[in-house]
């Protein structure tokens, strides 16, 4: 599936002349200090898509940091090993951890000396949903929905300012029968367009597969696009050419359930699917479209937006 452009495909501003008003260098590619117009276009969007929520979604925000042990079960060290940062900490004795603060008063090294926490850098707003739904026992015969949050972070340093180390996610998850997921995914395509439309975005939805790491990742991205298991909503950010990946549209089939021993009341594997919002991304989205004279977006827009 390919649906084309709406709207005129080319952004409207270079996003390098427009940077300093949204995103500040912090030393480090892929990672920005983001002004308050940046932020309140960040709100607007926010509250947009809590407007469209499932009534019956539980609401969870998680912290930007998620449990080893579970990332590790749920796949991700094995399938994103590249992306995935892990928390390092000084541990020992009192004299261990001074020698190792003091060795990078003299320029010396003092990493070596640190140990892997049990925690990692959360990935993507929905990794933590589904072992917390195993620990309550069945799903329910409706399914689960719930609206899930978190800053993330994945190691692609770059100095497209669209691709960021860190970021913020919101989610939509479903978890239940494949029909519920299926039907959920179809809805959330079809309302996601609606939203992209009341922002006056350009867009184009295309079939899309995840960047699974290696050779081997490889096959999996092509078996992932044989089963139309991924779609993307598609804004013009740097280029008509190259349009950046704004929402996903993801159904996992039973990998979670299957990860998380997660069980419809049937007794049959769960299975889950989420509609992940990258929200820094249609922020920029709206700046590169729109400008950043604020007052002078379209009406509806400001409107969509509570701006
Ligand atoms: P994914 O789990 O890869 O489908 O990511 C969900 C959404 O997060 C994407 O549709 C993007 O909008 C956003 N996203 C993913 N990677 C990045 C990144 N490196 N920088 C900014 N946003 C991102
Ligand atoms: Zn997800």
């Amino acid at each position: 599936m390919n649906l084309a452009f709406k709207e005129p495909a080319t952004p409207a501003r270079s996003l390098d002349s427009i940077a300093e008003a949204l995103l500040l260098p912090t030393g480090i590619d892929g990672v920005y200090a983001r002004t308050a117009m940046f932020e309140q276009v960040v709100g607007g969007l926010m509250t947009l898509i809590s407007r469209h929520c499932e009534p019956d979604a539980e609401v969870l925000r998680f912290p930007p940091v998620m449990s080893r042990r579970q990332v590790e079960k749920s796949g991700y060290l094995k399938s994103f090993p590249h992306f995935l940062g892990c928390v390092c900490c000084l541990g020992g004795t009192e004299a261990e951890v001074n020698a190792a603060a003091d060795r990078s008063d003299n320029g010396g090294d003092w990493t070596s000396a640190l140990a892997a926490a049990d925690l990692v850098l959360s990935p993507a707003a929905c990794y933590p949903v589904y072992p917390l739904v195993a620990s309550r026992g069945a799903v329910p015969a409706k399914g689960l929905t719930f609206d899930v949050a978190c800053d993330c972070f994945r190691r692609e340093p770059s100095k497209m300012l669209d691709r960021l180390q860190s970021f913020r996610m919101r989610e939509y998850v479903r978890i239940g029968t494949p029909e519920q997921v299926d039907e959920f995914r179809r809805a959330w395509m079809t309302k996601a367009q609606g939203i992209a439309n009341q922002l006056a975005l350009p867009w184009q939805i295309d079939n899309a597969s995840d960047p699974f790491f290696g050779r081997g990742g490889k096959l999996m991205a092509m078996s992932q696009v044989e089963q139309a298991l991924k779609f993307e909503l598609l804004v013009p950010i740097r280029s008509a050419d190259q349009p950046t990946a704004c929402m996903s549209f993801n159904y996992h089939r039973d990998h979670f359930g299957t990860a998380w021993s997660l069980r419809t009341e049937r007794g049959e594997v769960a299975h889950t699917g989420c509609v992940a919002f990258g929200i820094d991304r249609l922020a920029l989205a709206m700046f590169a479209t729109h400008g950043i004279d604020l007052p002078h977006w379209p009406v509806a827009v400001r409107r969509a937006l509570s701006l």
